[in-house]
C-alpha cells in the first residue's frame, strides 16, 4: 500500500491550467509544464490499494492502477512505466485526453475526491519518455505472415503495434496524408500537442510497422485485393459518418460540420495552410451540440478571435454532482467546466459581461488554473448556464456560454449566407415537458454542427468489396472476437463499437490483434482486455 494514511492526510491536487489570458492567445497545451511532478508521488500515496480496485475494473484496458500508484509513491518510476505500458500502448494519449472513468470509479470517490489517476499516468509516461526509457521493442523473430491495418487512429495504431511486436509484417493504410486519425486532425493542439503522436509513430516505425498514407482503401486500393495480398486484414476506419441537422436553412453558406472545421485549424497549426479556409475570426459563432467535439470547436473559435460564441445543447443541464440514478461506480454525466468553457467565460465576462449580448452576468475572477470538475465527492463547482427560456447568468468563472435544453428549429439567412440560428426550449424547468416556449434567435455568421457520429461510412466501397454486413446501429458487424463474416477480416475501434473513446479504441486494437494472432497462429499470448461486446458500466 502506498501510504496507509495518505487518503486522510493529503488532499487531491490536480495539474494547473495556464492562465486563460495567456493560453487563449496560442495553440499550446492548456496545462502548465510539469507542475505536478513534485507532488505526484504524494497524490499517488492517496491510493488505498483496494482489495477490489474498482478503478481497474472501470478501465477497459485493465490498467494496473494500484500497482503504479504504489511504485510512484516509492519513487520506482522505471517499474511504474513498465507496469503502465504492460496494459496501454499509448498512456501519454489517455493521460491527456481520457475522461477517466477510472477516477469516477475510484473507491475514494464514494465520499471524497478520487485519486488523480490520470495525472499519475501522464507523469509516469512523460518521465519515461524524457529519460529515453521508452524504446522500440522489435519482435524477437518474424512469423513470415503479413497483416494490413486500414486506418491509423488509436485502434489501428494499437492493433498494428501489438501485431508488429508479435512478429507480423504490418502495413497500416491511411487515407489522410498523415497518420493518427482523430488524434491528428480532430483533437486540437491545445489539448494534445502532435509531438506526442509523432514520437510514438517514430517508435512504431523503428519496430518495423510500415505506414502508407494518402491511400483510401476501397478507392485507391481494392479492399478484396488487399485482403488477398495479406494473411489478414484489420479494419479500424473509425466512425466518421457525422450526424446531420436537416432543418430549414441548412444549405446556407457558413454552416459546417465540426469535422470540416477542426481539421483545417489543425492544418494551420502544422503549417500546411497560412490561414484557415473556415475561420471564426470576427464572427458570431453558434455551436450546435455538446461533448468533446463541441468543446474543441469552442476552444478553436476563441483562438481564431471569434466575436462571440454561443453553444446550443439539446439536453438539459446535467447536475454538478452525481445524481441518485448514476451512483458510484458509474461514470456520471455531470456539468463539467472544460478548459474551453473556462476560457469562454473569462473572455466574455471581460468583453461583454455576458455572451450573445444578454444582460445578467455577474462578476468574480475567472478560474485560471481551476481543476476539472470531479465526478465524485468534490471538484470545482459548475457555473450557472443559460436556460433556453431565460437570460444569461454567470458564476465565479464568468458566464457559461452553453444554453441547455435548446432545440434548434431553423437556420436564418440572407442572400444565401447564414445570419442566425433560431431555437426553442426542448425541456421545461428541471428537465420536464417544454410547455409553449417562445422561439429565440442568436446571430451567427458561422454555425458549427457537433452532433456526434452515426458510425462508419455506410456507402464506403469497403462494404461491397469485402462483403461486410452492417449491424442494426450502423457499425460494421462482427462477432465477440472482432471477426466479420469474411474470412480473415477483423474490425476494431469506433468502426465496430460506434463513436466511443480513445481508451476503448486502444483496448479494441489490442484485443483485435490477439484475435488476428489466434486466427493466424492457432493460439495467442497477446493480451485481450475486452471482447467486442463489452460496454462501459451502466445501470
Ligand atoms: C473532435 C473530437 C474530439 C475527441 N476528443 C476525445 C477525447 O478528448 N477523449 C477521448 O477519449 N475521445 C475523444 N474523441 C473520440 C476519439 O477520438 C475516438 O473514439 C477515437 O479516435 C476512435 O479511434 P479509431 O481508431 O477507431 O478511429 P479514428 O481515430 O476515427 O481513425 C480512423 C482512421 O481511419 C481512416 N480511414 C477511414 N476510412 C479509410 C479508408 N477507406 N482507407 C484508409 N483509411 C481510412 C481515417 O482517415 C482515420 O484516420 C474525440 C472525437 C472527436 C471527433
Ligand atoms: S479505487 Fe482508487 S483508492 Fe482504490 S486502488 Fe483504485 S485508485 Fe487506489
Amino acid at each position: 500500500m502506498p501510504d496507509p494514511k495518505g487518503f486522510l492526510t493529503t488532499g487531491r491536487q490536480t495539474r494547473r491550467r495556464r492562465p486563460v489570458s495567456e493560453r487563449a492567445q496560442d495553440w499550446g497545451e492548456v496545462y502548465e509544464g510539469h507542475p505536478l511532478l513534485p507532488v505526484v508521488s504524494l497524490q499517488a500515496g492517496r491510493c488505498m490499494d483496494c482489495g477490489l480496485p474498482f478503478c481497474h475494473n472501470a478501465c477497459p484496458l485493465g490498467n494496473l492502477i494500484p500497482e503504479w500508484n504504489d511504485l510512484v509513491f516509492h519513487q520506482d518510476w522505471e517499474a511504474a512505466a513498465e507496469r503502465l505500458h504492460a496494459t496501454n500502448n499509448f498512456p501519454e494519449f489517455t493521460g491527456r485526453l481520457c475522461p477517466a472513468p477510472c477516477e469516477s470509479s475510484c473507491v475514494l470517490a464514494i465520499n471524497a475526491d478520487p485519486v488523480t489517476i490520470k495525472e499519475v499516468e501522464v507523469a509516469i509516461a512523460d518521465r519515461a519518455w524524457s529519460r529515453g526509457e521508452v524504446r522500440p521493442e522489435p519482435a524477437p523473430r518474424a512469423t513470415g505472415r503479413s497483416v494490413a491495418v486500414v486506418g491509423s487512429g488509436p485502434a489501428g495504431l494499437a492493433g498494428a503495434q501489438q501485431l508488429t511486436r508479435a512478429g507480423y509484417a504490418v502495413t497500416v493504410y491511411e487515407r489522410a496524408d498523415r497518420v493518427g486519425g482523430l488524434l491528428r486532425y480532430g483533437i486540437p493542439d491545445f489539448r494534445m500537442a502532435k509531438r506526442y503522436l509523432d514520437r510514438r509513430i517514430a517508435q512504431m516505425r523503428a519496430e518495423g510497422t510500415r505506414f502508407v498514407t494518402g491511400t483510401a482503401v476501397g478507392t485507391a486500393v481494392d479492399a478484396g485485393d488487399l485482403r488477398a495480398r495479406h494473411d489478414a486484414l484489420l479494419l479500424a476506419v473509425g466512425a466518421t459518418a457525422w450526424r446531420e441537422l436537416a432543418l430549414p436553412g441548412r444549405a446556407l453558406a457558413g454552416i459546417h460540420q465540426a469535422m470540416e472545421y477542426l481539421p483545417i485549424a489543425n492544418r494551420v497549426c502544422v503549417g500546411d495552410l497560412d490561414a484557415p479556409t473556415i475561420s471564426a475570426e470576427g464572427k458570431d459563432v453558434v455551436i450546435v451540440g455538446g461533448g468533446d467535439t463541441a468543446a474543441d470547436c469552442l476552444g478553436t473559435a476563441l483562438r481564431q478571435h471569434a466575436r462571440r460564441v454561443t453553444q446550443l445543447d439539446i439536453h438539459p443541464q446535467p447536475p454538478d454532482t452525481r445524481s441518485p440514478d448514476q451512483p458510484w461506480p458509474i461514470h456520471p454525466k455531470v456539468h463539467r467546466l472544460t478548459a474551453s468553457h473556462e476560457e469562454a467565460g473569462h473572455l466574455y465576462r471581460e468583453q461583454y459581461g455576458c455572451p450573445a449580448g444578454r444582460p445578467g452576468a455577474d462578476g468574480g475572477e475567472a478560474g485560471d488554473g481551476a481543476p476539472d470538475a470531479v465526478p465524485g465527492g468534490g471538484g470545482a463547482p459548475g457555473r450557472e448556464p443559460r436556460a433556453a427560456t431565460g437570460g444569461c447568468s454567470g458564476g465565479p468563472d464568468g458566464p457559461d456560454i452553453r444554453t441547455y435544453a435548446a432545440r434548434t428549429v431553423r437556420f436564418d439567412g440572407a442572400e444565401g449566407q447564414v445570419s442566425g440560428v433560431t431555437f426553442v426550449a426542448s425541456a421545461g424547468p428541471a428537465g420536464g415537458p417544454p410547455g409553449a416556449a417562445a422561439e429565440q434567435a442568436v446571430p451567427a455568421q458561422l454555425v458549427l454542427l457537433a452532433l456526434g457520429f452515426a458510425g462508419p461510412e455506410r456507402d464506403s466501397p469497403l462494404v461491397g468489396q469485402l462483403g461486410l454486413e452492417l449491424a442494426p446501429q450502423g457499425t460494421f458487424a462482427r462477432d465477440v472476437d472482432f471477426a466479420t463474416g469474411r474470412d480473415g477480416v477483423f474490425v476494431a475501434g469506433d468502426a465496430g463499437r460506434g463513436q466511443s473513446l480513445i481508451v476503448w479504441a486502444i483496448a479494441e486494437g489490442r484485443s483485435a490483434a490477439a484475435a488476428v494472432d489466434r486466427y493466424l497462429a492457432g493460439s495467442t499470448a497477446l493480451p485481450a482486455p475486452i471482447r467486442a461486446t463489452h460496454r462501459p458500466l451502466v445501470l
